[in-house]
């Protein structure tokens, strides 16, 4: 499904040839806190605002959303400020809610694009009250799997939504990083080769979870030359019911956004393209430097069969990794990156011995 015949998520954002900025609180806490954030991001130049009603809490027992009667407060500030209101739902009751209350925009978050079920529920409903007009931002599912993301956006064109667009937040995982929710870029920029027709909103807060980190993830998000930004603004983010420490002021927001440098794409110089080509070489050369390690590799398989030695030696994995990520960091590489490549490497060893003592096995039958 390539998507072919999308429409803009907001009619006009493409002609504008600016990034899609949608800001606004982590959730809609009190009248006073939600009206006042948007007046102050309306003056800065927002259009679209944000604020969860329904919230999805990891744990029971924090603030889950005001519910209902906040899309009283968003319809007021649709009507004051002419800005667009955007929330999320994960089930049939908020969509309701949602198109009965003038909502705009819906999202999808990454807990409920991550269950079929859910995402099937709110498809059909928008479907069966005819709303398929509405444009809906469906997130990349908390686990790193593009085919869920991309089935959940199947369910919706499936239904007749034409103005679909996705948000990257970043996949949870276990460990220590410095974001809250990692990028794994590559998986947004193999969305976007798979869909290309499809906008890709980057939402710096929920990927990094601290203050400092948005401002840089808003600029890698336009040098990656995403779509969009969905960032969490609060007009007292200290004092924010959820997600306070990812939370900008609306006058730290205005300020970030005017420091973004939106580069052009025709500044190609010669001294880039020479640039380019080099990277072009040195990835040819390691390509033929994988392959030569590949065929030490399959050998070295061959002498455990013949010797009845099993494929994976722990030991020799461990001293390979620590020296080889040793010899990295001093070079200036990041352990993690190294550990990484050498953890790729050594699996694809390992499936091509194993290959090696399968063909083997399969000889020595025939053989018999
Ligand atoms: C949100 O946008 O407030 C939210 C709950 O995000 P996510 O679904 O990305 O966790
Ligand atoms: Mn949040």
């Amino acid at each position: 499904m390539a998507f072919e015949d999308l429409k803009p998520i907001v009619e006009g954002f493409e002609e504008e040839n600016a990034p899609l900025i949608m800001a606004g609180p982590c959730s809609a806490e009190t009248e006073e806190q939600t009206l006042t954030t948007a007046r102050q991001l309306a003056r800065g130049g927002v259009k679209i605002f944000r604020a969860g009603i329904w919230k999805p809490r990891t744990k029971p027992g924090g603030f889950e959303g005001i519910g209902k009667e906040g899309l009283a407060w968003l319809k007021k500030i649709k009507e004051e400020t002419g800005m667009k209101v955007a929330t999320e739902v994960a089930m049939r009751s908020h969509v309701l809610d949602a198109l009965e209350a003038g909502v705009d925009i819906l999202w999808i978050g990454a807990r409920t694009t991550a269950n079929p079920f859910a995402v099937q529920e709110i498809a059909d409903t928008l479907q069966e009250a005819g709303a398929t007009d509405i444009p809906v931002l469906v997130k990349n599912p908390v686990n790193p799997d593009i085919e869920l993301w991309i089935g959940a956006l199947e369910r919706l064109y499936n239904a007749g939504l034409r103005r679909l667009g996705a948000i990257h937040r970043g996949f949870s995982f276990y460990g220590k990083s410095i974001y809250r929710n990692p990028p794994q870029w590559h998986i947004p920029i193999e969305l976007h080769r798979r869909l290309p027709n499809l906008p890709i909103v980057i939402d710096p807060s929920h990927m990094g979870g601290k203050r400092e980190l948005v401002g840089p993830l808003c600029q890698q998000a336009l040098d990656m030359k995403f779509d969009g930004l969905m960032v969490e603004s609060h007009c007292t983010p200290d004092e924010a019911w959820s997600d306070k420490n990812q939370q900008v002021t609306p006058e730290v927001l205005k300020f970030i956004l005017s420091s973004l440098v939106v580069r052009s794409e025709n500044q190609e110089t010669e001294n880039l393209q020479n640039l380019r080509q080099q990277i072009d070489r040195v990835d040819n050369d390691l390509l033929e430097l994988f392959n030569r390690r590949m065929e030490i590799a399959r050998k070295i398989g061959k002498y455990k069969k013949d010797h009845s030695m099993p494929v994976v030696q722990e030991g020799r994995y461990n001293d390979l990794m620590r020296s080889r990520v040793g010899e990295a960091v001093l070079m200036g590489m990041s352990a993690d990156f190294m550990k990484t490549v050498l953890q790729a490497i050594h699996e694809e060893s390992v499936r091509q011995q194993l290959e090696i003592l399968s063909e083997q096995t399969d000889s020595t039958e025939t053989e018999e």
